[in-house]
């Protein structure tokens, strides 16, 4: 899904904003924030242990040709393909209301919220003029330039290839190893938050709360991983996790292997998309409904799953639309408790009451959506199309 691609891979300005954004200079900040960009470079390099790319550019550009600059390279990365199905996903999975215009909304909202990009195209640093940007900011993205450096970002990050669940692996990577490096450097670690992010330009594009939790997963995660990661065996350790990342973010968490169950795959149709969105979709949806701990329960039962999407051919692409998940859990139990869980996420979403018992529900709401939700031993079906079946 092109979220991870979008936000992930271009906004990690965003969730820095959230977190720490201000005085953390140790002087003033200077006039031109590229100034100093050689001689951080090197320190970072050396808190990493990493070479530094022989040299890195920098640029600063007002919030209107920052905003250009960002949506030209999410286009040239190739990450607003599929904004309309993903829109179709997240709206099936209750991540965002229907009414959410994501196709519209996700990369200027990335933008607005970014101080600060990596380029790994022109391989620069791109700076929001007049963003009162933290020196930590700056060091953060210089820890994504040795990362490009040592693993070629663009294809690490946003090869079309790599399912949600494997983009989730390595941004959480690239982004927590990023945040450890920078905080261990920055000199006011705590970040003392005088400034807040600039707003979402487009009021109606401000991410619906389970959205965001969405988009600061891998931050939030990633930042977990990687202090313990660099804490227990140092740098050489993270650098490892780096250059071989685990194939889920299941294994990302438990540290093993964890056996892959074989979904059928149906390519069936040129109108189908189809995708494994993995632990942090599944423990995002729980959260809707239940505390941390008891989502993570849930998620980390989870052993595989695949999401196909479809949109018309033809014609109206937003009104015609089907979106099936199917998802295998460790035990029957498991698969029970998901299969649960959507039930009640379908009678909160829509007012409506349906039999705890029944283990195949269909159910079609006012606007003419139509649910399917099905146990069959481990595994739970789940489908949402619209009136008009593709
Ligand atoms: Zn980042």
């Amino acid at each position: 899904m092109k979220i991870a691609r979008s936000l992930l891979g271009l906004a990690c300005g965003l969730a820095l904003a959230l977190q720490s954004t201000g005085t953390s200079w140790a002087k003033a900040p200077p006039a031109n924030p590229c100034a100093q960009i050689a001689a951080q470079l090197q320190q970072v390099a050396r808190e990493a242990e990493i070479s530094a790319p022989p040299s890195v550019g920098c640029e600063v550009l007002a919030e209107a040709e920052f905003a250009t600059y960002h949506h030209q390279l999410a286009q040239a990365l190739g990450l607003d393909l599929n904004l309309h199905s993903d829109s179709k996903i997240l709206t099936a999975l209750f991540i965002v209301p229907e009414s959410y215009p994501y196709a519209e909304c996700v990369v200027q909202a990335s933008a607005s919220g970014a101080l600060a990009l990596y380029d790994p195209l022109a391989k620069k640093l791109v700076i929001k003029e007049n963003s009162n940007i933290s020196e930590l900011v700056i060091l953060h993205e210089l820890v994504h330039a040795l990362q490009d450096e040592m693993l070629e970002l663009r294809s690490y990050a946003h090869d079309p290839k790599l399912s949600f669940d494997q983009i989730m692996v390595r941004t959480a990577l690239l982004e927590g190893h990023a945040i450890v490096i920078s905080e261990a450097l920055s000199s006011d670690k705590a970040g003392s938050s005088s400034e807040a992010p600039s707003a979402v330009v487009d009021s109606r594009c401000t991410p619906p709360k389970a959205l965001a939790t969405l988009f600061d997963y891998p931050y939030d995660f990633g930042t977990i991983v990687a202090r313990r990661s660099r804490s227990g065996g140092g740098n050489a350790a993270i650098k490892k996790l780096l250059m071989r990342p685990p194939n889920s973010l299941l294994d990302l968490i438990t540290g093993a292997s964890n056996p892959v169950a074989t979904l059928p795959r149906k390519h069936d149709s040129s109108a189908c998309r189809q995708d494994t969105l993995g632990i942090a979709l599944v423990q995002t949806i729980a959260k809707l409904v239940l505390n941390r701990e008891d989502s993570l329960r849930i998620a980390r039962r989870w052993v595989s799953d695949d999401v196909r999407v479809c949109l018309a051919k033809s014609g109206d692409e937003d009104s015609v639309w089907r979106v099936t998940w199917e998802s295998e859990w460790q035990r029957e139990s498991d698969a029970a408790s998901f299969f649960q869980l959507l039930r009640r996420l379908i009678e909160r979403e829509y007012q409506t009451s349906l039999n705890p018992d029944a283990r195949y529900l269909v159910f079609s709401n006012s606007e003419g959506l139509q649910f399917t939700l099905r146990q069959t031993g481990l595994r739970v079906q789940f489908e949402t199309q619209s009136s008009e079946i593709i």
